[in-house]
């Protein structure tokens, strides 16, 4: 592990001089990295970035060999304040190195109750026209959403809500057939009340769906699995199939974002989530961003798409691609 030890005394040496208000030190096992200290509140909300030292090793996102840069997680929250997203310089992406181990911290100390929220309220009030004003935010997003879908030639059949939380979207979506992939057993009310189908996402082997959808999902997914999970989805298509991803912006590497981050494991630019869409066997049919919010540029932008492509150089949110199987 002298490779990996060289390394972090390397990062330790490049935070000290480019940075001294952060932490001076990382320190962790021999195969994850953590910023040992806090970061001051001052810094909070801020991404500095450090170059690696000489390895780029390979973007799990791109599949390039793009990782230059690290930088202390953007939170100001326990566990995630203590970790480091490194990211790459060929399609913009952040990763948390080793995010099961983050992920397996994220449920101490209660994060999960503040996570999931309250899911007391009875389905027939939640999907009441109240209760679906109350939410309007997130009944808007699936109606555009199936919307685009549609228009990029889905037909709402077999439906399939990968991440439904309580059903958004396949209540506004109204397909034939609902089914649901949801690990919060305080959704399953809800989703029993639309007459969707649970199941896991091992049965996603066996089944063909006209359409899936996975919004704000994969952003949780880790560096090691989100290939593999997002090519799952990609083969669960019937072969006139459409899968909808949609991401939050996650392009520090470009531009000053100011959203919560925590707990997301991936943060994608528009770039890396079209890469990693056809990487998983999906060929792009629609890429567009939901909201028109316009983030600024920094200028110490590691990460610079080609001004010609208007998808990768976005300065909004809510990346979306829409892909069908590949031929
Ligand atoms: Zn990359």
């Amino acid at each position: 592990m002298d490779a990996l030890k060289s390394l972090k005394t390397a990062l330790r040496r490049t935070i000290v001089r480019a940075a001294p208000a952060l932490p001076a030190s990382i320190s962790g096992s021999d195969w994850y990295f953590r910023l040992s200290g806090r970061l001051p509140a001052d810094t909070l909300g801020v991404v500095a970035f450090h170059r690696l030292p000489d390895n780029q090793s390979t973007c799990p996102i791109c599949g390039q060999p793009g990782i230059t840069h690290a930088a202390p997680y953007p939170s100001t929250r326990e566990p995630f304040r203590q970790w480091l997203v490194y990211f790459c310089t060929n399609c913009g992406t952040g990763h948390v190195p080793n995010a099961a181990h983050l992920l397996e911290h994220t449920f101490e100390g209660g994060f999960s109750d503040r996570l999931v929220g309250n899911r007391l309220v009875p389905p027939e009030d939640y999907f009441s026209d109240r209760g679906m004003q109350e939410n309007a935010s997130g009944f808007a997003r699936a109606a555009s959403q199936a919307k685009a879908l549609k228009k990029a030639g889905a037909r709402l059949g077999r439906v399939l809500d990968y991440g439904s939380g309580p059903g958004y979207f396949l209540k506004v979506a109204a397909p034939e057939t609902a089914f649901a992939i949801e690990p919060d057993p305080d959704s399953a009310k809800y989703l029993d009340y639309l007459g969707a189908t649970r199941l896991d996402e091992d049965a996603l082997d066996e089944m063909q769906f006209d359409a899936i959808v996975a919004s704000h999902v994969i952003e949780h997914f880790t560096e090691t699995d989100v290939v593999r999970r997002v090519g799952r989805m990609v083969a669960a298509l019937a072969p006139d199939g459409r899968l909808l991803i949609e991401v939050p912006q996650g392009g520090h590497s470009r531009l000053h974002l100011t959203a919560r981050d925590d707990p997301h494991t991936l943060f994608f630019t528009a770039a890396g989530l079209r890469a990693l869409v056809e990487r998983a066997g999906g060929q792009v049919v629609a890429c567009f961003v939901r909201s028109k919010a316009t983030h600024q540029v920094r200028e110490d932008a590691i990460y610079r798409p080609d001004p010609n492509d208007s998808f990768a150089s976005t300065l909004g949110g809510g990346l979306t691609v829409i892909a069908r199987p590949s031929a």
